[in-house]
């Protein structure tokens, strides 16, 4: 294991924010994390995977803990066993590149394996959950491993157990997904390229990805809307009716618009970046700007996909 004092986390958030942590601990094997944890038991822990759903508002007084454990097992033909660690992408393009498909539309999401289940992550209508067979984790009061199943991961809309009740309380080991023989490189070209034209490069220009997520409204809300605005894009779900976060945004202005060092990314306006040393107040306060302006506009409250740390 690794175990640094008084480092900068620049390198390990894609926002590109240099705050510091007292302590940044890196693991290799279940037996280091389990001592890792039993060491610094009472301290305040993060786990983080690549740091590109992360904002970190100031310095992190207490223990950073990342994986190196990234290798992949085929635990059948359609079953694979993923460590935290392990980039998703590399994941993918691996099995891609063996004539499997399944997770070829969650092609170039940024991030890892463990994060990936935490998260959901999710595009173009496929989401981890859709694949996600298991979940190992370790316990980090008792240290005992236990399994959850998809059902008992509680999976929503960018959304998992392990962000309300389940929070900080287990850390996600590894991943069983369920793969299936299939070509997928042409879907999968085509999906990076979109991505590359859309979203910004990460280690050219710093962000979290979406910085909200899609609202949900009531049918009548957006029936109501719909007679003002006769374009809005909209999507019937069981949750409600879903508006596309990016057009309210965009409605308001807001796309392009710069604050302090921050900038709504005039490609895609759901996505916050740092533009110019934005500093972590700059992107807060370019957000909180731009709620208040979709809730005045609209009446709809768009909530953060970022975790503020
Ligand atoms: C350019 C760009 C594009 C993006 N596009 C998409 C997209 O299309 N779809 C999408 O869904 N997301 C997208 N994202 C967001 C991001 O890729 C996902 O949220 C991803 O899952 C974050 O993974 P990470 O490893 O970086 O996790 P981090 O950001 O490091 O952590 C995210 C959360 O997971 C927790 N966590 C991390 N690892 C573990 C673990 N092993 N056990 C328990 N908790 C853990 C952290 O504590 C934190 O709360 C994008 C981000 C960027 C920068």
């Amino acid at each position: 294991m690794k175990i640094e004092k008084d480092i900068s986390l620049l390198a390990y958030n894609t926002f590109g924010i240099d705050a510091k942590a007292k302590i940044f601990a890196e693991y290799y094997s279940l037996d280091e994390l389990r001592e890792l944890l039993r060491q610094y038991r009472g301290e305040k822990i993060l786990h983080i995977g690549q740091g590109s759903n992360l904002l970190f508002t100031k310095d992190f007084d207490g223990v950073i803990i990342h994986s190196g454990m990234a290798r992949a097992r085929f635990l059948d033909d359609e079953t694979v066993e993923a460590q935290n660690g392990l980039r998703l992408d590399d994941m993918i393009a691996q099995l891609t590149d063996m004539g499997y498909c399944g997770m070829e539309k969650l092609s170039l999401i940024p991030g890892e394996v463990g994060a990936s289940a935490v998260q959901n992550v999710g595009a173009y209508g496929v989401e981890a959950k859709d694949v996600i067979i298991r979940v190992h984790t370790m316990d980090v009061e008792t240290l005992e491993e236990r399994v959850f199943t998809n059902e008992e991961c509680r999976f929503g809309y960018r959304d998992s157990a392990f962000k309300h009740e389940l929070k900080g309380k287990y850390i996600v080991t590894s991943v069983v997904y369920n793969v299936k023989p299939g070509e997928a490189m042409k879907t999968r070209e085509e999906i990076i390229q979109t991505r590359m034209a859309k979203l910004p490069t990460i280690g050219e220009v710093g962000s979290a990805g979406s910085f909200f997520m899609n609202p949900f409204v009531p049918e009548e809300q957006a029936n109501a809307l719909l007679k003002s605005y006769p374009d809005m894009p909209h999507f019937t779900s069981p949750q409600g009716v879903k508006i596309p976060a990016a057009w309210l945004i965009e409605q308001c202005g807001w796309k392009g618009k710069k604050l302090g060092g921050a900038q709504v990314w005039p490609k895609q306006p759901l996505v916050i970046v740092n533009a110019d040393n934005a500093t972590a107040q700059d992107i807060m306060d370019l957000a909180a700007a731009v709620r208040q302006s979709v809730k005045d506009k609209f009446n709809i409250t768009i909530n953060p996909e970022v975790n503020y740390i």
